[in-house]
């Protein structure tokens, strides 16, 4: 990473597309955000936020957005839960420079989650209940609904397995808000752009060096996962195409934003540019947060990772970028002190993509589009 900081972006006023920066010079050291980050949950947030602090500083950016991950319904803690000792919210009173608020994966997530496994009718009054605790969580500060889940594969045995339909009612009433408060939502949305993705069958032959290994145990083998997934991309289209309707009709087309998380990071082997790229030019409210974990994980499709083995980026994942500047983010995506984890390693292979781009482009990434997209000061 000391590449990074060495190559801090310099970058002359006027020669950016934001002609409304009034700095004129800036470094990412300053200004670049970290959009996906959680704090690790088995020490107290106070000791965890610190050393994110410390990661950031050495990796070379600013400032993360914290959230609660996507849970199902084991033991959920929500943003603002005292008990916490302090709570997410408190942590990100505490230090405004360094940290922003993104809530929902400990409330609305479950929420979801509960109707969908239960086969709860949506009638509503349950409707307009999820929205006032939307319109909560925003009101206490949060800029984005996170982490929230539509496809969620089981990895462990404390991990859940979620799959709710991007389209469902719930759903569709969180991307309205969303619209109407200019909001971006935050998914976790592993993706099956076939008909039906079995496991391990069409998994396996993805494993790199462990080959024939089985990441993700169905609930016959032990795990959570079932033996058999349906498409799911076609759902999330008609949510995107819903957020920007209700956003277009406000005359507002700006305000819609979905951000789709840990593209990069892709698990069934559907996550390719040509898709990334096909959603992108369809649906101009659609983000990606990219993640790239140092050291990618034995269940991780080498193939559609943005850097190659040898460290540089692959010229699809470039002409992707350079092509759609505006819609990139950085998502680390990790529990900061988890000595299982390397942390700060996974952080720094996320952030490592900027080494491999245009100077500009890498300034847009890291300062401007999170700032734009989230509503940052
Ligand atoms: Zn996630
Ligand atoms: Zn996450």
């Amino acid at each position: 990473m000391k590449r990074l900081i060495a190559l801090s972006v310099l970058l002359v006023f006027g020669s950016v597309a934001y002609a409304d920066d009034i700095n004129p010079t800036r470094t990412i050291a300053q200004c670049g955000v970290d959009t996906h980050q959680h704090l690790y949950r088995r020490e107290p947030f106070s000791d965890s936020a610190k050393d994110l602090i410390s990661i950031m500083a050495n990796v070379g950016f600013k400032r993360s957005l914290l959230m609660p991950p996507p849970f199902a319904y084991n033991r959920p803690y929500t943003f603002d839960d005292p008990s916490m000792n302090p709570s997410l919210l408190q942590i990100t009173q505490t230090y405004p420079e360094s940290f922003g608020l993104v809530g929902g994966g400990g409330i609305l997530n479950p929420w979801i989650h509960d109707v969908v496994e239960t086969n709860k009718t949506v009638d509503n009054t349950e409707l307009m209940k999820f929205q006032v605790a939307a319109e909560t969580i925003l009101a206490k500060g949060a800029k984005a609904f996170g982490e929230m889940a539509t496809l969620h594969l089981s990895a462990y045995s404390r991990h859940p397995f979620i799959s709710i339909p991007a389209n469902h009612p719930l759903y569709l009433r969180l991307a309205k808000v969303a619209a109407e408060k200019g909001v971006p939502i935050d998914i976790h949305l592993e993706v099956v752009n076939r008909d039906v993705l079995k496991i391990p069958e069409d998994m396996r032959k993805h494993r790199g060096k462990k080959q024939g290994q089985n990441c993700f145990l169905t609930t016959a083998e032990g795990g959570h996962n079932p033996s058999q997934i349906s498409n799911n991309i076609e759902d999330f289209k008609e949510l995107l195409h819903y957020n920007y309707d209700i956003a277009d009709q406000l005359g507002k087309p700006e305000n819609a934003r979905i951000v789709w998380s840990h593209v990069g990071w892709d698990n069934t082997g559907d996550m390719t540019v040509d898709l990334l790229r096909m959603m992108l030019k369809a649906h101009p409210n659609l983000y990606l947060s990219l993640k790239m974990l140092e050291k990618p994980g034995a269940c991780q499709v080498i193939e559609n990772r943005p850097l190659k083995g040898d460290g540089f980026i692959w010229p699809d994942w470039l002409a992707l970028i350079k092509d759609y500047p505006g819609r990139f983010v950085l998502g680390g995506d990790v529990a900061t002190s988890n000595p299982n984890r390397n942390t700060a390693a996974n952080i720094a292979g996320t952030w490592a993509l900027l080494n491999q781009l245009p100077q500009d482009t890498a300034l847009q990434i890291a300062c401007d589009n999170p700032k734009k997209i989230y509503n940052l000061n």
